[in-house]
C-alpha cells in the first residue's frame, strides 16, 4: 500500500455513508415508502378553481385566471409586471430576446445550472460563456465574473465584446441555485460597469429574498418556473418578471404571437412566440400561490431540521442560506468534504436504499456535448461542487421529526 493511499484512508476514517443516512433519519424520520426529492402539495383551492375553469369553457389561451395569476405574482414578488408563460425555459428564452440577445452573441452563465438556462441562450443563436460558482451561494461567483471579464472583455462602440472570440457579450445570466440568492448587488454592479444586460434565472427561487427584497423584484428581467417540481406549480408554466412597464408590455406582446389587438383582424407586427400560459394552468397556479407562505414556512422548518441533524456529522456540511438573504430552501443540499467526494455515489446509493430520494447536482454544462466548445473561465469551484453535492428530499409536505 502506498503512503498516499494510507493517508487518504486516515483522512476519511471517520466518514461512513451510514452516518449521513442516520442524520437524514434524525431530521425527517423513517420514510413510509419513498420520500421523493420534491413533490407538489395540493391542499387548497386547486380542484375548485380547475372546476370553475372547465365549467367556464375558458381552458386555453385567454381567461380570467391568467390575469389573476399575473396580478398575484406581482403582489408576491413586488415586481411591477409579471407575464405568465408556458414554462420556465420559454420565460428565459423570451427574457433573452427582450434583453437584446441576438445570433452570434455570447451570454455569461454558470456551468452549474439546469439545462434550461443554457438551452434558452442557444435558442437565441447565442453561445453560453461559463463562469465559476461560489461555495457560499452555489450560484455565479461575482469575483469570478469580474476576473473573467477583466481577462477577456473590451468595451467598444457597439457594446462589450469578448476579445478572444470577437463576439458581443449581450447578457449576464446568474441563477439562484436551489433557492439561495446570488450576490446580486455585486453582479448587477459588474453588469452595469460593463454595460451588459442582467437576466436572472429565478426559476428555483420564488419566495427567496435578497437584502429584504423578493428575488426578481428589482430585476429588469427575471424568469420564474412553475414546473411540477418547483415550490409552486401550474403543472407546467413560467413567468417573466420586470420592473420596466414598457418591457412588460413587450413581454406580453412577444409571448402572445405579437398580435395587434383588434376585434377580428389577424395582424402580427413581428415574429412572436406562442408562449402564453393556458387558463387551466393559471387556475392551478392561483390556488398554489395562495399557499406560498405556508410552503415557505414548512420548508424553513425542514431546512432547520436538516441543519441541526448535520451540525455534528463529520465530513459533510449542510448548505445554508447566504448572508443578507432568505432562501426558499427549494432543494436542501449537503456538501461532502473534498476528501470524501469519491464516496458521493455510495452516499447516494445508501440514501436511496433507505427510501430517501436524494440526487446529485446537474452535470456541468461544459461537460455536455452541445456546450463543450463554449468559452469558459476557471470552473474549479463548480467542478468541486458537482463532485460532492447531494440534494435531499425537500417537499413542503415533509414534516421534520421534532414537529
Ligand atoms: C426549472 C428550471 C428552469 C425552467 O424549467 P421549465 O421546466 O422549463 O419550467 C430554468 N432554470 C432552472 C435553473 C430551473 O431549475
Amino acid at each position: 500500500m502506498s503512503e498516499a493511499t494510507v493517508d487518504a484512508q486516515v483522512t476519511r476514517s471517520d466518514f461512513d455513508q451510514r452516518t449521513i443516512v442516520d442524520a437524514v433519519r434524525r431530521a425527517v424520520g423513517t420514510p413510509n415508502g419513498v420520500l421523493g426529492l420534491h413533490e407538489p402539495v395540493f391542499a387548497g383551492n386547486e380542484i375548485a378553481y380547475l372546476e370553475e375553469c372547465i365549467k367556464s369553457t375558458f381552458v386555453s389561451s385567454v381567461g380570467p385566471f391568467v390575469d389573476r395569476f399575473e396580478r398575484m405574482l406581482e403582489k408576491v414578488t413586488g415586481a411591477r409586471r409579471a407575464v405568465a408563460v408556458v414554462n420556465g425555459t420559454a420565460a428565459l428564452h423570451a427574457c433573452f430576446v427582450l434583453a437584446g440577445v441576438e445570433p452570434g452573441d455570447e451570454v455569461i452563465s454558470p456551468a452549474l445550472t439546469f439545462i434550461a438556462t443554457t438551452n434558452a441562450i442557444a435558442y437565441c443563436g447565442a453561445t453560453p460563456h461559463f463562469v465559476d460558482s461560489s461555495l457560499e451561494t452555489l450560484g455565479m461567483d461575482a469575483r469570478a465574473l469580474a476576473t473573467r471579464l477583466d481577462a477577456i472583455a473590451q468595451k467598444t462602440a457597439t457594446g462589450t465584446i469578448n476579445r478572444e472570440t470577437g463576439r458581443r457579450i449581450a447578457a449576464i445570466a446568474p441563477m439562484h441555485t436551489f433557492g439561495h440568492p446570488v450576490e446580486l448587488d455585486e453582479i448587477a454592479a459588474i453588469a452595469r460597469d460593463w454595460g451588459i444586460a442582467l437576466v436572472e434565472d429565478a426559476a428555483e427561487s420564488l419566495g427567496s429574498t435578497y437584502k429584504g427584497h423578493a428575488v426578481g423584484s428589482q430585476a429588469r428581467l427575471a424568469a420564474l418556473s412553475f414546473n411540477g417540481n418547483k415550490i409552486v406549480t401550474t403543472g407546467g408554466g413560467g413567468a417573466i418578471l420586470t420592473n420596466d412597464e414598457e418591457l412588460g408590455r413587450r413581454a406580453k406582446h412577444l409571448t402572445t404571437t405579437a398580435k395587434l389587438p383588434h376585434k377580428w383582424a389577424f395582424v402580427h407586427d413581428e415574429i412572436g412566440f406562442n408562449y402564453r400560459l393556458p387558463n387551466l394552468n393559471a387556475a392551478l397556479g392561483c390556488a398554489q400561490l395562495e399557499q406560498l407562505d405556508g410552503f415557505l414556512a414548512s420548508k424553513r422548518k425542514l431546512a432547520a431540521a436538516y441543519q441541526r441533524a448535520f451540525a455534528d456529522v463529520p465530513g459533510v456540511r449542510f448548505s445554508r442560506e447566504p448572508k443578507d438573504t432568505t432562501s426558499n430552501y427549494w432543494l436542501n443540499a449537503i456538501l461532502l468534504d473534498e476528501a470524501n467526494a469519491d464516496r458521493r455515489d455510495d452516499v447516494l446509493a445508501a440514501l436511496n436504499d433507505a427510501g430517501f430520494g436524494a440526487r446529485p447536482a446537474w452535470t456541468l454544462m461544459h461537460k455536455l456535448p452541445m456546450f463543450a466548445q463554449s468559452p469558459r473561465g476557471d470552473l474549479s469551484t463548480a467542478e468541486s461542487i458537482e463532485r460532492r453535492l447531494i440534494n435531499l428530499p425537500s417537499s413542503a409536505s415533509i414534516r421534520s421529526r421534532d414537529e
